[in-house]
């Protein structure tokens, strides 16, 4: 056994490892903090998806009638994001990640986040990741930005960079779970701002990272900042999606 092997057996001995969703025991090849029967009760965004927004439709009605993709300015290309919340248990693994301390979580997230397929333009083009960045305040009470850490890991499964340098939030925003679509987009709007030169991003397809998809009306701020800063194009991935007003899954 190495030395690390056997330190890990030790330190399972004195502090057994437990999920860090529903506390169960851990058994010794489940590496990560989330158990196998956690991920297995997370629920999946179901499928057909929209080829563009990543959202589910009703398979009986063409996709052409996506409700989701009016959402999207034209600058948006595509959107992905792996499942439902809120509810259930990937509502529980976010909450984890943010509000009980477990930066750890976002590793098993962005491993399943990154097996998400994005339209072969994307895929191609996609030149770096940019986390949404958090109030100052928040971050420093969280100790880290949840969208950071989605990203750095992402960025090892896409191999390509992160560059969370090029986008900052210029005011914080009052949090956003009760207000309506309407507030939520006055609530972001111009909150965000590019900092790097437009040279740097002139012509570049991004993809910003966030933990949670509602209305978009973060994300969208943060893409209109984006691309009035430079950027061509710009696509969204998130660890969970919440259903729109009128969806039936
Ligand atoms: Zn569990
Ligand atoms: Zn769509």
């Amino acid at each position: 056994m190495s030395l690390r092997g056997m330190s890990q057996a030790l330190l399972d001995l004195v502090l057994p490892r437990v999920c860090a969703i529903c506390g169960a025991a851990l058994s010794e090849h489940e590496r990560e903090m989330v158990c196998g029967n956690c991920w297995l009760k997370a629920q999946e965004l179901p499928r057909p998806r929209c080829d563009r927004c990543g959202h589910p439709y009703d398979p009986t009605r063409r996709a052409v009638d996506c409700a989701w993709c009016p959402l999207l300015p034209p600058f948006v290309r595509s959107a992905r994001s792996a499942y439902v919340l809120p509810g259930g248990q990937a509502e529980h693994i976010v909450h984890a990640l943010k509000y009980q301390g477990w930066p750890a979580v976002a590793e098993p997230m962005a491993r399943r986040m990154a097996l998400l397929r994005f339209p072969a333009d994307v895929e191609r083009e996609r030149a770096a990741l940019v986390p949404v960045p958090l109030a100052r305040s928040r971050e420093r009470e969280r100790g880290y930005n949840q969208s950071m850490e989605l990203a750095r890991h992402l960025s090892r499964y896409w191999t390509i960079p992160v560059r969370a340098d090029v986008l900052e939030r210029t005011r914080s925003t009052a949090t956003q779970t009760q207000l309506t679509p309407g507030e939520r987009r006055r609530n972001v709007s111009g909150a965000f701002r590019a900092t790097v030169h437009r040279e740097v991003l002139r012509g570049l397809h991004l993809v910003l990272v966030d933990d949670v998809v509602t209305t978009a009306a973060t994300l969208n701020a943060c893409a209109a900042a984006l691309h009035s800063g430079g950027a061509r194009i710009i696509s969204f991935v998130t660890f969970g999606r919440a259903p729109a007003i009128g969806d039936r899954w």
